[in-house]
């Protein structure tokens, strides 16, 4: 059974497609510029060298159509005919509270996902451009959508409810609602299978730290909390994101430029890692520049390892306890020094890791010693695994 993965953005589409006996990649790309000149697609079919044309995207219809080309091209392509293909799945950032698991496609559906619109203004629209653009080139073949924030849908109030008036929740629904939930689920799910343990049985805490970055507390397999809130800003410092801020920061902001957008800009695309070393949004680079004596790397670096830690911190109070750390995403699976750095520094949970085992880049790997309190963990994460597997299992309850 053979499922395409589609991950669309304003003006770019990531896809993949995976053969779901054996669970193997067959062929993936990405397509960029879509709309704007010098729009390129670069495909990779599995165990060949990538392939990079240039080609004019009007749209994202045009794109997907030359994607669906590419799979059943007699050299590049993986599919006989596109009657192979199985159904599609598409990330969706937002479900609102409308959403709280992956779902076939129905007009109620993309309703639905037309609805909340104004909760993800620039993602959703692109998200479902991608959808409908499918839904006209295969029509018959199922479509399922799958929500970054459906996995958070199982907070509490007392997680996802803002000290605002209550008024701003019921009428204007403003709340926490996490993003990053296919990787959080993905991870923690892979985790207690790597542990051999029933993942109702364990409070885990995980850690997706990339360009964007969460932390979730999963208490018996679901989302307790988790650092991201309303929007994409909040919680541990990002690559161009603030993470948290005193929100009179936020009013001094707009009494002082008067423009929403220009200081939705500052927090969103100026600050963070970027924002406060001067230097870049990477991680690398700010290592590079503080073991160098730059100062404001140094610091940049300290708020985020210090913000991690008042997380794992803070999740480990509200469940009673943690067994279980996941670290994922580019720093979380990559960051060496950066994971013994914030491991190191909690010792006084019981947290003991073994310098060895952490030595290694996104592989799976228990990096905590035998006797650590937590177990500490390396799993990558694999969303388009996560969306395929979901995609599967809609599609074939609806037959
Ligand atoms: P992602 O958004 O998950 O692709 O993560 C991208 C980020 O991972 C980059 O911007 C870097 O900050 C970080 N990263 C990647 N490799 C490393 C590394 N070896 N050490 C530290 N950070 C890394």
């Amino acid at each position: 059974m053979k499922i395409l993965v589609l991950n669309c953005g304003s003006s770019s589409l990531k896809y993949q497609l995976i053969e779901m006996d054996g669970e193997k990649v067959l062929a993936k790309g990405l397509v960029e510029r879509i709309g704007i000149e010098g729009s390129r697609i670069k495909h990779t079919k599995t165990g060949m060298d990538a392939v990079t044309r240039e080609v004019p995207f009007p749209n994202h219809s045009a794109a997907i159509k030359y994607v669906l080309d590419i799979l059943v091209d007699p050299e590049l392509g993986v599919l006989k005919n596109l009657d192979e293909l199985y159904a599609t799945g598409h990330r969706i950032v937002h479900g609102g509270e409308k959403f709280t698991k992956s779902v076939l496609v129905t007009p109620e559906v993309v309703k639905g996902i037309e609805e909340v619109i104004p909760l993800a203004p620039l993602h959703n629209p692109a998200n479902l451009q991608g959808l409908k653009a499918v839904m006209d080139v295969l029509p018959g073949k199922p479509n399922v959508v799958v929500f970054d924030t459906a996995f958070h849908q199982t907070m509490p109030p007392k997680a996802f409810i803002y000290g605002t008036p209550y008024d701003c929740y019921e009428k204007d629904r403003v709340r926490r609602y996490g993003f990053h939930g296919t990787s959080h689920g993905y991870v923690a799910h892979r985790a207690a299978e790597i542990l051999g343990k029933d993942i109702k049985d364990l409070k885990i805490i995980t850690c997706h730290l990339g360009n964007g970055s969460s932390i979730t507390a999963v208490d018996g397999g679901k989302s307790v909390d988790t650092s991201m809130g309303y929007g994409t800003a909040e919680g541990v410092l990002m690559g161009t994101r603030s993470g948290n801020i005193d929100p009179s920061v936020m009013i001094y902001l707009m009494e002082r430029y008067g423009d929403a957008q220009k200081v939705s800009d500052i927090v969103h695309k100026q600050a963070g890692l970027l924002g406060v070393s001067g230097i870049s949004s990477d991680l690398r680079d700010v290592e590079e520049a503080a073991a160098n004596g730059n100062e404001r790397a140094k610091i940049a670096q300290d708020i985020l390892i210090t913000g991690v830690k008042k997380y794992i911190g803070s999740f480990a109070a509200e469940m009673g306890g943690v067994d279980v750390v996941v670290f994922t995403a580019g720093i979380g699976e990559n960051g060496i020094g950066f994971r013994k750095e914030v491991c190191e520094q909690m010792e006084f949970m019981g947290i003991k890791i073994d310098p060895e085992k952490n030595n290694c880049r996104g592989k799976e790997v228990i990096f905590s010693t035998p006797d650590s309190k937590v177990t500490v963990m390396v799993v990558p994460t694999d969303e388009e695994m996560a969306i395929a597997r979901d995609t599967k299992r809609c599609a074939e309850e609806a037959k």
